[in-house]
């Protein structure tokens, strides 16, 4: 059995301190608090989510230096925006890879929404894509280990992907060439 508990922040010793809280540290893009001149990064906050703009509780690593990176560059007296926390999750359960990055769950079609699902009973692999109009937004893949960062860098840079959403919805495994072939021009 598996129990994913998720993440807690504790910020018990912020009681009475003015700074808002509620999942976790509320912050701007700027990784600003609700008190002038105390600032917040990493797992500890709810920051402006990537693809909602809202507060989300995303408490990775990559997110955690970003924040870290815009919170010191402001305590600085610089003015840096961070692009808003990335949902990624990379597990290894007894062997088998799975991973979800972004909006893995998709949008509706009345949001421009598409999507594509692959399962390869034979090989124990799985692979989803969610577009919005022709830009990655979201997938989800188990069994899958070679270029699987190219997922992350489609969702990351939303690159306009073109003619490489149908080949994509034609064949979802090429995402490391449609990375190649758009997200890294972009980036
Ligand atoms: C089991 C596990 C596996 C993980 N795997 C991954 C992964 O594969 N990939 C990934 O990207 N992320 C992973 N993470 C998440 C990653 O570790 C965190 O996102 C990252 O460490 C957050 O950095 P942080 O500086 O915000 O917090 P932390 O690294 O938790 O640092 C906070 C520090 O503050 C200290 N502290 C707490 N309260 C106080 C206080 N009152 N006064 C002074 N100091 C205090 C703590 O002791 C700690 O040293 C994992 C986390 C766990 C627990």
């Amino acid at each position: 059995m598996i129990c994913a508990a998720g993440v807690a922040p504790n910020t018990v010793f912020l009681a009475g301190s003015g700074v808002a809280v509620e999942r976790g540290i509320r912050v701007d893009a700027g990784m600003r608090t609700s008190v002038a001149d105390i600032y917040a990064a990493g797992d500890v906050t709810e920051a402006p989510g990537f693809h909602s703009g809202q507060p989300e509780l995303n408490a990775i690593q990559p997110n955690a230096v970003d924040q870290a990176r815009v919170a010191a560059h402001n305590m600085a007296g610089g003015t840096a925006v961070s692009g808003g926390s990335l949902a990624i999750n990379v597990l290894d359960t007894l062997g088998l890879i799975s991973t979800s990055f972004g909006q893995w769950q998709g949008v509706g079609k009345e949001q421009g929404g598409a999507s594509v699902e692959l399962v390869d009973d034979a090989k124990y692999r799985y692979l989803s894509l969610q577009f919005r109009g022709d830009v990655l937004i979201g997938a989800t893949s188990i069994g899958w280990t070679d270029h699987v960062g190219a997922l992350r860098g489609l969702v990351q840079t939303q690159a306009p992907l073109g003619e490489w959403k149908a080949r994509l919805l034609a064949d979802p495994t090429g995402f490391m060439a449609a990375y190649l072939a758009t997200a890294q021009k972009a980036a």
